[in-house]
């Protein structure tokens, strides 16, 4: 399957030799690697995709959840472009700053009030630390096989934000021991960070039950809970905070709220995000030169005001979740080693039968049949993460599901024996 794949792409291939030449392993995305060599893509239109040797994709990637909007969505490219046409940034507070801000407050019910970053990375940076200035305590939680950025090892500096994060590590879902884990850490523990949905972890869900145990253990402790809310946003208007009913002290944001644009944001109660109230003396500082660049505050304002809204956001979720369903069937079908997990429109393939509850080490074999399904989809002409993942996106026709499914159908039936 590789050999077909690097046969049919001589352009992305000699594209791959140049990049080597300048960028180590040829690229500046950890993500958008894979061997021989990944797909140079020179065009995206709505849900579509062309590379640099001509190929068509049905874009099912969707920009790691970032390109909810497709690529050509006319109402997000004027309002970037009307902002950029009064000026390439202007180092001074904007309309839209204030517009977008009103809107991530009035969306999300653990916001109320919020900053901007240039990324989700950032933003859960800035949470942490203002969880650290808010409770005075140092150590942190995260979660084994969570993702929330691609520099979340902090640099030791001056600033006490800076310094080293002496960290502690849950168990996703392991409803118990995180709860004693949390406990134990008492009153040293200034924040627990988790994604409702582990993202790059394979789209696992937390369980209510895991989420509502977090709330209230960080409630008896003092930590404050932040819920990473980068990718699963999207799954209703409040996120999947308020799918769940759980409300986090803090929530940080990113990936699609500016309609594709580079943006981050993290907000939470008035109380904690007060720390950077620099009305304040010892306020804590929050720079950024691009944090409220025109062009994402403009097209965030689109993005979250007008086009994704309402009944929007509970059809993409419905779509996904039926996708998944079928995809699953069809799994059951032909009695494979192999599952959906997911919410709404983001889902992971996994090569293995029974409950995935917590990330896990796969084995070899899993490994080669993961980019077996990658390598046939993109022939079927279908582009998904590397590591299995796919996130729909607005612009998806019903007929590019359907197709999805049958060249799906067909993977199944073709590699029955490898598979099962
Ligand atoms: N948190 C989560 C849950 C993510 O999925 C990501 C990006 N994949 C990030 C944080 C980091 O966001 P960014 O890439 O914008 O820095």
């Amino acid at each position: 399957a590789r050999a077909t794949y690097a046969a049919a792409r001589p352009k992305s291939a000699e594209l791959h030799e140049a990049a080597r030449r300048v960028m180590p392993g040829g690229n500046t995305r950890t993500v958008l690697f894979w061997s021989p060599f990944p797909i140079s893509m020179v065009r995206g239109e709505g849900a579509r995709l062309w590379d640099a040797d001509g190929h068509a994709y049905t874009d099912l990637l969707g920009e790691y959840t970032a390109g909810l909007f497709g690529h050509s969505e006319r109402r997000i490219l004027d309002a970037a472009r009307a902002a950029m046409d009064t000026g390439i940034n202007l180092a001074g507070a904007g309309a839209n700053e204030i517009r977008f801000a009103e809107l991530v407050c009035a969306r999300f019910p653990s916001i109320e009030r919020v900053r901007f970053t240039n990324s989700g990375t950032e933003a859960n940076i800035m949470a942490l630390s203002a969880a650290r200035a808010f409770t005075g305590r140092a150590e942190i939680m995260v979660a084994k096989g969570g993702y929330h950025g691609g520099v979340m090892t902090f640099a030791t500096g001056q600033s006490p934000v800076n310094l080293p994060v002496p960290t502690r590590f849950l168990a996703y879902n392991d409803v118990e021991g995180t709860v004693a884990a949390i406990r134990e850490a008492g009153d040293k523990l200034a924040a627990v960070l988790v994604e409702p949905m582990l993202g790059s972890g394979g789209c696992i869900p937390a369980t209510r039950e895991f989420l509502a145990a977090l709330r209230d253990a960080c409630t008896e402790t003092g930590a404050v809970l932040i819920f990473d809310e980068v990718m699963t946003s999207r799954h209703s208007e409040g996120g999947l905070q308020q799918r769940h009913g759980v409300i986090p002290d803090m929530t940080t944001l990113g990936k699609y709220i500016a309609g594709g644009m580079n943006v981050g944001a993290f907000g939470g109660r008035a109380a904690i995000m007060d720390v950077f109230d620099a009305h304040r003396p010892g306020a804590l500082p929050h720079a950024g030169t691009f944090n409220n660049n025109v062009w994402s505050m403009a097209a965030g304002c689109v993005a979250l005001g007008e086009l994704f809204r309402g009944e929007v956001v509970e059809a993409l979720f419905q779509r996904g979740e039926k996708l998944r369903a079928e995809l699953n069937a069809l799994c059951a079908e032909a009695g494979v080693a192999m599952q959906f997990t997911g919410a709404g429109s983001m889902m992971t393939a996994h090569f293995r039968t029974g409950a995935i509850k917590a990330p896990y080490a796969a084995t070899p074999e899993e490994e080669q049949r993961r980019e077996l399904f990658f390598l046939d989809m993109l022939e079927a002409g279908f582009y998904l993460a590397r590591r299995g993942m796919v996130a729909l996106s607005l612009p998806l026709a019903p007929t590019d599901l359907s197709g999805f499914t049958a060249a799906f159908r067909e993977f199944l039936n073709l590699r029955g024996p490898v598979l099962g």
